[in-house]
This record gives C-alpha cells, structure tokens and sequence, in this order.
C-alpha cells in the first residue's frame, strides 16, 4: 500500500477520533460537575451514588485526555513521517500496538527487550 495515501487516511481518522473524543468530553461535562450536597429530596445513599458516579466519569475523562494527548503525538509522527516505525529498532510497529495506543514508539520486540 502506498505509504503516504495510507498516512493522509490514518491522519484523518485520527483527527475524526479525537474529535469524537473531544464531543463526548463536552456532553458529559456536566457529569463530572460538583456533586451538590443541598439537593433535594436526595438522601445519604443516593448521593454517595452520585459521588461514586461522578469519580467514574472524571476518571473517564482522565483517560479521554491521556488518549487525545496520545493522538496528538501521533499526529506529529505521521507529520514527520515516523509514525509507525520503531524507534529502537527501525521496524514496523504491530498494528494492534497503534490501534491501543497511537503514540507508541517503539515495537513489542524492543518494549519487551527493555523490560
Ligand atoms: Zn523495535
């Protein structure tokens, strides 16, 4: 496949991904809002519920931005033509390795080797 058609397309699925990213960041912005103590009608459990709720979605969020740090990061790697390739070694990096995380540098051979 030609490399650079192959980049363009992978440039822009990225880009669409971390856009989808940043969507869902803004819709549940209001999840991870204060959790109001002086709700009413709201009892003693269901406000530890809504506080549990809420530590899962900023931990959520903590994750959405980790990945579209990542992105962007890879982002510059296809700019500057590198993505994909190892930085230790010069080979390919898995395709599997990419799809979890964009920002990879290096191979599962080299990461294993450091290990
Ligand atoms: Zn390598």
């Amino acid at each position: 496949m030609d490399y650079k058609i192959n980049c363009e397309k992978l440039y822009q699925s990225l880009l669409d991904k971390k856009k989808e990213l940043l969507t869902l960041s803004k819709q549940t912005e209001s999840e991870r809002g204060v959790v109001r103590l002086d709700q009413p009608a709201v009892g003693r459990l269901s406000r530890m519920d809504a506080m549990r709720a809420q530590a899962m979605a900023i931990e959520t969020e903590n994750r959405r931005q980790i990945f579209i740090e990542k992105i962007d990061l890879a982002l510059i790697r296809i700019k500057q033509k590198t993505y994909g390739l190892c930085a230790s070694c010069d080979g390919h990096i898995e395709k599997k390795r990419l799809e979890n995380d964009p920002a990879v540098t290096i191979c599962f051979n080299c990461a294993t080797d450091k290990q």
